[in-house]
C-alpha cells in the first residue's frame, strides 16, 4: 500500500508512477518539495491564464476572505458576484444576458444542458436530443460524459449515459454540415461544441468559417447553440472567446478554467434573454432546479473580478499576440522532424503528433513521454501521442525554450 491514502484524478495508480510534490508556484515555474523548478507547459491542466499567484488575484482572494466567506445562493446574493455579473455583461456578448454560476467546467455543461432542456419543456415543444461533435469533450459527470466522446474513459459507465446525436469532425466539413442539417431538421434541441478547438479529443483545430457555417445551420432550425469555452475561452485561441473569430453568438456559453485566472474553481454559464424568459414566470414549476452549495462562492467572485480587472488594465490581448507569435517560431523549428507529425497551433496552443500514427490514448509512447517530460523539469502531458503547450502567457523564452527543447529531445530517441 502506497503511504498516502489520496486517490488522484485520472491516475493509474497500480503503475507506481512518482507523484512530485510541489509546495510553490510562480508565474509559468513549479517549485517541488525536493528542490525541483518544473516549468509549466500546460498551464496546470489549462487553468492558469495570466500565470500563478498572480499578486492582483492572491491580493483579491486575501481581501474578500476577511469580510465574507461563503453565503447561500438562492433567494441571496453578494456584491462579488454582483459586480461579477456586470463585468461579465460588459466583456461578453450582448445577447447574453443572463450569468448563472457553478463550480467547474463540467457543472457549467450540465447547466447549459438543462437550461436547453427547461426551454423548450417550459414552451411545451418535445424536443429532447443534444447533438454533438465526435472527439468532444466536455467534462467529467454524468450528463457532460453523455455529451462527450465515448471510449476506454466512459466505458465502465455507458449504460448509463444519455443517447445523443454525433456529427463528425471536420476534417471535411460538408459531412458535417449535413449531418448537423439532419439532426437540426428532425428537431435537435441543442448541438454543443468546442469552438474551434476540440481540446481532450487531442487538439483538433478546425476554421472559424466552420463554426460560423455550424452556427447558421443551428438557426436556421432554432436549434439552441451551446458553446463549451472553457477551455478555450480567456484568450487561449487568440480572442477572449474562439466564438470571436467566426462572428458567432452562441445561445449558451460555458466558461469557467481561466475565469478566475485559474487560482480557485468557479464557473458560470450564460444565456441569452430567450432561455431566460422561457424560465421567468410566477409559476414555481417552471423555476430553473439547479444548485450547488457553493453557486458564487464570494472568494472565487472575487479572484474572478481580479481577473476581469487584469483583462481591462494589463496588456492582456498583447501577451497573448506576443506569446502566440513565440509559439508560431518554434513549431516551425520542429517542423519537417521525421518523429512529428502534424504540426498546429491555434492562438497560444500549440499541438503535434510524436511517433509513427498510433493515436490510443493507452498506447505505449504515453507513458513513455510523460516519464521523459518528468525527467526533464517540464510539465507536459501528452494525449496519447499528441503533445501540446499550452502555456500562461507570461512564460519567459527561456521557459518556452526548455519547454520545446525537451520535445525535440524525445522526438529525436524516436527517430534513432
Ligand atoms: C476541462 C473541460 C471541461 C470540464 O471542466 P472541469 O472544470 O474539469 O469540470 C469541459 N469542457 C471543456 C471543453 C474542457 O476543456
Amino acid at each position: 500500500m502506497s503511504e498516502s491514502p489520496i486517490w488522484h484524478p485520472f491516475t493509474q495508480h497500480g503503475l507506481g508512477e512518482p507523484i512530485p510534490l510541489v509546495s510553490r508556484a510562480e508565474g509559468a515555474a513549479l517549485y517541488t518539495q525536493d528542490g525541483r523548478r518544473i516549468v509549466d507547459g500546460i498551464s496546470s491542466w489549462w487553468v492558469t491564464t495570466h500565470g500563478h499567484c498572480h499578486p492582483r488575484i492572491m491580493a483579491a482572494i486575501a481581501e474578500q476572505a476577511r469580510k465574507l466567506d461563503q453565503i447561500i445562493f438562492a433567494g441571496w446574493t453578494h456584491e462579488p458576484a454582483e459586480a461579477l455579473a456586470r463585468g461579465l455583461r460588459e466583456i461578453m456578448p450582448d445577447e447574453l444576458t443572463r450569468v448563472f454560476f457553478s463550480d467547474s467546467g463540467s457543472t457549467s455543461v450540465e447547466v447549459a444542458l438543462k437550461m436547453a432542456l427547461g426551454f423548450w419543456a417550459n414552451r411545451g415543444e418535445a424536443r429532447h436530443r443534444i447533438v454533438v461533435m465526435e472527439h468532444s469533450y466536455h467534462g467529467d459527470t454524468i450528463g457532460a460524459m453523455s455529451v462527450g466522446a465515448r471510449g476506454v474513459f466512459n466505458a465502465a459507465y455507458a449504460p448509463l449515459l444519455f443517447d445523443v446525436g454525433r456529427v463528425p469532425f471536420p476534417s471535411e466539413p460538408q459531412a458535417t454540415y449535413d449531418a448537423l442539417e439532419r439532426e437540426c431538421a428532425a428537431g435537435a434541441a441543442a448541438f454543443i461544441v468546442e469552438p474551434l478547438v476540440l481540446g481532450a479529443g487531442g487538439m483538433l483545430v478546425y476554421p472559424p468559417e466552420v463554426l460560423a457555417e455550424m452556427r447558421r445551420i443551428c438557426a436556421t432550425y432554432d436549434t439552441l447553440f451551446i458553446a463549451d469555452e472553457v477551455m478555450t475561452g480567456w484568450g487561449r485561441t487568440g480572442t477572449l472567446l474562439a466564438c470571436e473569430q467566426a462572428g458567432v453568438v452562441p445561445d449558451l456559453l460555458c466558461l469557467s478554467k481561466g475565469l478566475t485566472g485559474g487560482a480557485v474553481p468557479l464557473a458560470v454559464t450564460m444565456a441569452s434573454e430567450a432561455i431566460w424568459e422561457a424560465h421567468y414566470s410566477a409559476d414555481r414549476s417552471r423555476t430553473f432546479f439547479h444548485s450547488s452549495s457553493y453557486t458564487a462562492n464570494p472568494i472565487a467572485c472575487a479572484a474572478a473580478n481580479a481577473n476581469l480587472a487584469i483583462w481591462r488594465e494589463e496588456p492582456v490581448a498583447e501577451r497573448i499576440a506576443t506569446l502566440s507569435l513565440r509559439q508560431e517560431e518554434r513549431l516551425t523549428s520542429l517542423s519537417g522532424h521525421p518523429a512529428i507529425a502534424n504540426p498546429r497551433r491555434c492562438g497560444t496552443i500549440t499541438a503535434m503528433e510524436l511517433g509513427s500514427g498510433d493515436a490510443a490514448y493507452l498506447s505505449d509512447l504515453g507513458p513513455h513521454l510523460m516519464a521523459h517530460f518528468r525527467q526533464a523539469n517540464v510539465l507536459l502531458r501528452p494525449l496519447g501521442n499528441t503533445v501540446y503547450v499550452m502555456p500562461p502567457y507570461c512564460i519567459e523564452d527561456a521557459d518556452l525554450d526548455a519547454l520545446y527543447a525537451s520535445i525535440r529531445e524525445i522526438a529525436d530517441a524516436l527517430t534513432r
